[in-house]
């Protein structure tokens, strides 16, 4: 069998068989699902004497799992990362990221557009718990990010690009600006994937992904991951996932492998599909703008082809028309489903600021009548034709 450590240079081998030890389940192709809550030992003393980050002894199921851990060893070799830890959801990666670098009165800087309910959790939750006090940066200058961070910063929470407007920043740029100040810099790469861009090669303390997305791929799993390199660092999370308690179930983290196999194949596909509706959209005389970082006219272009591999199947655009134009256009779709989420086989569309006020959204740098889709895998002729048929409906 090929050494482990082989894998390690290519992604699609790491998915396909990277973390598995096939002899120790029967010579099964897929692992088990392991469903128990522990692991019990020969003695007292083999119990107080075993290292349970060794990956091959487990003693109960909030600290580690077997299925887990063959997950959490694929995720960490995608990302570079030394070690990655599973999460219920991608809100318990994040929070417990930021639980973990902070602490009362702690200078935190964010970039606007950031997830929002991470948004809510810094501005409603850390603020009034924890006196912590947040800076937002639009994200697009570095000398933005000189202005803002400090001495007194814990924490840089960075997403790039952002899941509605896709906007950019300049990750080995803050990265450096963050260390010379002894910050710890966080970023949600979940728009990328592993695939597209390894932030912890760029000087990145900290990876998340929500699994719930692409990882997971099929729409039927709620999870997240953190992912690091440095020692310390390592050490506070997986203490503090043990103590918050927020590990991911092994049904879901079976249910991550599998989605972890065609994560390439998968993310390739929708890059090309999504790639021929963004130029379909930019073409299209009822549409304003298109917020889609693979356009060679998407603002940060340069940036992208700089820190990034490809782009996700997630974009946004403008249309000629009023908010409840944009509105009919979404109900006039068949293919796209009208939906939140995205990442998974399907196509979604939504209006992420339908309900904002004009200057929530104008802080955001968008407007109310913006309209977000996520390109599935249903395949690029029959989304244009879908999108052409909504588009009819506008300025009738
Ligand atoms: C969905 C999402 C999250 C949150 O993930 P959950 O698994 O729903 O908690 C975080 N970041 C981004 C960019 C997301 O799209």
């Amino acid at each position: 069998m090929t050494k482990q450590s082989e894998y390690l240079k290519d992604a699609r081998l790491i998915e396909t068989h990277y973390g598995e030890e096939y002899e120790r389940y029967y010579n099964a192709i897929v692992p088990p699902v392991f469903l128990n809550s522990l692991n019990v030992f020969p003695s007292i003393d083999a119990y107080y004497d075993s290292d349970k980050t060794d990956k091959h002894v487990y003693c109960y199921g909030r600290v580690q799992n077997p299925t887990v851990r063959i997950l959490e060893d694929k995720i960490a070799a995608l990302e570079h990362g030394e070690r990655a830890f599973v999460f219920s959801s991608g809100m318990a990666a994040a929070t417990t990221a930021v639980m973990a670098v902070c602490r009362s009165g702690s200078h935190v800087v964010c970039v606007r557009n950031v997830y929002g309910p991470l948004k809510t959790f810094l501005t409603q939750y850390c603020t009034e718990h924890f006196q912590m006090r947040i800076t937002f940066v639009k994200g697009d200058k570095l000398e933005e990010f000189e202005e803002a961070i400090t001495d007194d910063t814990d924490l840089v929470v960075l997403e790039s690009p952002s899941s509605i407007l896709m906007t950019l920043q300049d990750i080995q740029g803050v990265s450096s600006i963050a260390a010379a100040h002894h910050a710890r810099v966080y970023i949600d790469n979940t728009y990328c994937t592993p695939i597209f861009q390894n932030p912890l090669d760029l000087g990145v303390d900290m990876v998340m992904h929500t699994m719930s997305k692409y990882i997971g791929g099929h729409s039927d799993i709620i999870g997240g991951v953190l992912v690091a390199k440095d020692t310390a660092l390592l050490d506070k999370l997986s203490l503090m996932r043990e103590l918050y308690g927020g590990i991911l179930g092994p049904m879901e983290a079976w249910l991550g492998i599998r989605g972890i196999r065609t994560l390439e194949v998968r993310l390739r596909q929708h890059e090309k599909t999504a790639m021929a509706v963004a130029e379909f959209l930019e073409n299209h005389p009822k549409v304003r703008k298109v917020h889609y970082p693979g356009l060679p006219s998407f603002p940060q272009y340069e940036l992208m082809k700089k820190q990034q591999r490809g782009n996700c199947g997630l974009m946004s655009f403008e249309i000629d028309g009023t908010v409840k134009e944009a509105k009919e256009f979404c109900e006039a779709l068949s293919i796209f489903k009208i939906g939140v989420s995205w990442g998974g086989f399907e196509s979604l569309v939504t209006m992420p600021f339908a309900r904002a006020t004009d200057e929530e959204a104008a802080w955001l740098g968008a407007e109310q009548n913006m309209i977000r889709i996520h390109c599935g895998l249903e395949g690029e002729d029959l989304l244009i034709a879908d999108l052409e048929k909504g588009l009819e409906t506008i300025g009738t």
